[in-house]
């Protein structure tokens, strides 16, 4: 089974979705689930993916449902633009939606309910659907899924009042970079080192100060404090736009 692996939040779906090509017959549905197991506390982002992959694999799919809605961020799975497995007679033309958690007792909540009526809406929006053309796994199954305690009067108020938050252009673009980032700290970097070993001229402190308090690199001569310099203003520049 191929799957995608991706983990976005709301803003980079939005540019996700508006730059997907969903094929010459696009979905026509949404079909909501949840996952029930893992529940959102067993949940491990990648390493639950991967579970899910060779469960799936196990009963001999070739695909699987097409986007994991978690905590952590809303999970590429299966391509949108294939069919997917997850729903018997629903599965032709529908994007499988599994919410993560058990939703038999409890409604969505925290970011997992902000990051599914993102991508209910962002979904709805690209697919020009409305909310008529919104499944619920049990509405073709014996199953409770997408869980007893979500209704379609809450998910169609919930949905009405829902509003993706605007985006600000680069600002949200750094604050995603960053959030995102799990590279290790530069190789030349200990913790027990100064980070600034040549005088600096008063010009370039500022930058300077900024380079060494976030630990990007070290400043060991003249030419470092030019790209210090540099650095800065490129920050203040992305931050201003
Ligand atoms: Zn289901």
């Amino acid at each position: 089974m191929d799957i995608l692996n991706k983990c976005l939040t709301s803003n980079q779906f939005r540019d996700y979705v508006k730059g997907y090509n969903f094929g010459s017959l696009p979905a026509n549905k949404l079909v909501i689930h949840h996952t029930w197991k893992p529940t959102k506390e067993s949940w491990a982002g990648e390493k639950s993916i991967l579970g899910l992959k060779r469960y799936y694999e196990k009963k001999g799919w070739k695909v699987g449902p097409h986007l994991f809605v978690a905590e952590d961020g809303i999970w590429l799975f299966t391509p949108m633009r294939k069919d997917g497995i997850h729903a018997a007679k629903l599965n032709h033309r529908s994007i499988g939606i599994e919410i993560v958690g058990d939703y038999n007792t409890a409604k969505w909540s925290g970011k997992t309910k902000t990051n599914a009526f993102g991508v209910i809406k962002i979904l709805l929006e690209g697919l020009n659907l409305t909310e008529n053309d919104i499944y619920f796994h049990r509405d073709v199954s014996i199953k409770s899924c997408p869980g007893w305690a979500i209704t379609k009067e809450w998910l169609f108020y919930e949905l009405s009042e829902f509003r993706l938050k605007p985006r600000i252009p680069g600002r949200s673009d750094l604050e995603d970079a960053i959030r995102n980032t799990t590279a290790p700290a530069p190789v030349d970097y200990h913790a027990s080192e100064e980070m600034v070993l040549i005088p600096v001229p008063d010009w370039a402190r500022e930058a300077v100060d900024f380079v060494a308090r976030h630990k990007l690199f070290k400043i060991r001569s003249a030419e470092d404090v030019r790209d210090a310099v540099k650095f800065y203003r490129f920050y203040q520049l992305i931050r201003n736009l």
